[in-house]
């Protein structure tokens, strides 16, 4: 940790010192807008290319500057850490020290006013499944026997991930209907609360990363929903495992929060009741390998229903984002800047920690209802899922996620 964790430093933007703030000066993630970089900071982006153009950058942060003023992060990422670890401390004392506010306030943007834009260029995404509650339960009590061996997972698609609040067109597809098998709108669509891992530098191919070297790699966070069509999955998932039923869209927040400002959060990981091979075992990451973040779903309907469906935590991951870059180079397999790795629907234990509505609703039984008397065994059409997150400690400024929102609209009609 550094001078840019210090809980005692304030920016001199008013919003960005609000107690419920995403992003105080001890946050500062990147994303990209309106076709170019930016950093968070309260309501207002600092548009890197104007900051750049200020002189107000030099030496290693000014090149993380360059490499972040264009449409995507991936040149960023593709950096070693220490030059976004630059930026982020010139940022720190530009945005805190008042003397410097004259010449930094023409590179803040309203972030109400723009269009937040899919931060990078995601290669290649892996969807892991990391939480033995969620997997317990979707079981209906049975544990896959890999999963305390190794953090299990698919390859996604990365061609449909898409920013917070992208339309979520409901998806057509092949599914059981009693015993007939029809082609029509998914009728039992869900959502995953999940948090994603962002690779920085990657790995060569045929060149496995140790635990330790996978937790230098990851350049940061952020939320991500793995809408899923619970009825075309089950149905084509035998044996090769999901596709069409997650492919159709895969929606992240748009802030990517630094593995940097996430440093006062890392905490242990959990505990293992059976030994796991050298390959995933890390003493440091066992130590410090997690983090506390709090993370919650919401659901907002066209009728005016407004309600927390899930409150969970990352402390339910059984697998660390390290061990889970780990195992997935473990084969040889390169991955790089911009990779995108999920963690799984993060349920745990208590109902109320329950991630998606396949777990809240026992396979759509036993529907929720809302404090305004709705219904919901899967979401329909108009209902909008709402993501959000927060990294806390005792004697350190909060920091947030920003927010991962999706609405649900009709299935497109197709020819007959
Ligand atoms: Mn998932």
């Amino acid at each position: 940790m550094n001078e840019t964790h210090d809980p005692k430093r304030r920016a001199w933007l008013d919003s960005a010192c609000a107690t419920d703030s995403d992003f105080p000066v001890q946050n500062l993630p990147f994303g990209a807008f309106e076709g170019r970089g930016g950093v968070a900071i309260g309501d207002r982006i600092v548009d890197l290319q104007r900051l750049s153009a200020a002189g107000l950058v030099s030496g290693d942060a000014a090149e993380a500057a360059r490499a972040a003023a264009g449409p995507t992060l991936n040149p960023l990422l593709a950096l070693p850490q220490r030059f976004a670890s630059a930026l982020r401390a010139r940022l720190s004392s530009l945005l805190s020290d008042p003397s410097c506010r004259a010449r930094v306030e023409p590179c803040l943007v309203a972030m109400a006013g723009v269009r937040l834009d899919l931060p990078v260029a995601v290669g290649a995404y892996t969807d892991f499944l990391c939480s033995l509650d969620h997997t317990l339960r979707m079981g209906r009590g049975n544990l896959p026997p890999a999963f305390k061996h190794l953090p299990i997972a698919y390859n996604g698609r990365a061609t449909s991930v898409r920013a917070s609040g992208h339309p979520v067109r409901r998806p057509n597809g092949q599914h059981k209907a009693g015993e007939a098998v029809r082609f029509g709108p998914e009728p039992a669509l869900d959502y995953e609360l999940e948090f994603a891992m962002l690779v920085g530098e990657g790995n060569a191919l045929g060149e496995p990363l140790s635990v330790d070297a996978a937790a230098q790699r990851i350049f940061g966070y952020c939320l991500l929903n793995d809408w899923s069509a619970r009825n075309i999955q089950t149905f084509e998932s035998t044996p090769l495992g999901p596709f069409l039923g997650k492919s159709f869209l895969t929606t992240v927040s748009p802030w990517i929060v630094t593995t940097d400002a996430l440093a006062p959060f890392r905490t242990a990981a959990a505990a293992h009741d059976i030994e796991v091979p050298a390959y995933l075992r890390s003493s440091r990451d066992q130590a410090e390998g997690g983090l506390a973040i709090d993370l919650e779903a919401e659901i907002v309907t066209p009728k005016g229903g407004r309600e927390r469906l899930s409150r969970t935590s990352l402390r339910n991951m059984y697998w660390t984002f390290a061990q889970m870059l780990a195992h997935h180079s473990s084969n040889g397999c390169n991955l790089g800047p911009g990779d995108m790795l999920g963690s799984g629907t993060l349920s745990g234990a208590a109902d109320e920690s329950r991630a998606c509505l396949a777990e809240l609703t026992d396979r759509g039984a036993k529907p929720v209802t809302l404090a305004n008397g709705e219904k919901r065994a899967w979401l329909e059409d108009g209902d909008e899922v709402v993501f959000r997150a927060r990294a806390s400690r005792d004697g350190f400024v909060p920091i947030g996620f920003g927010e991962c929102r999706g609405r649900i609209e009709p299935a497109v009609r197709f020819p007959s």
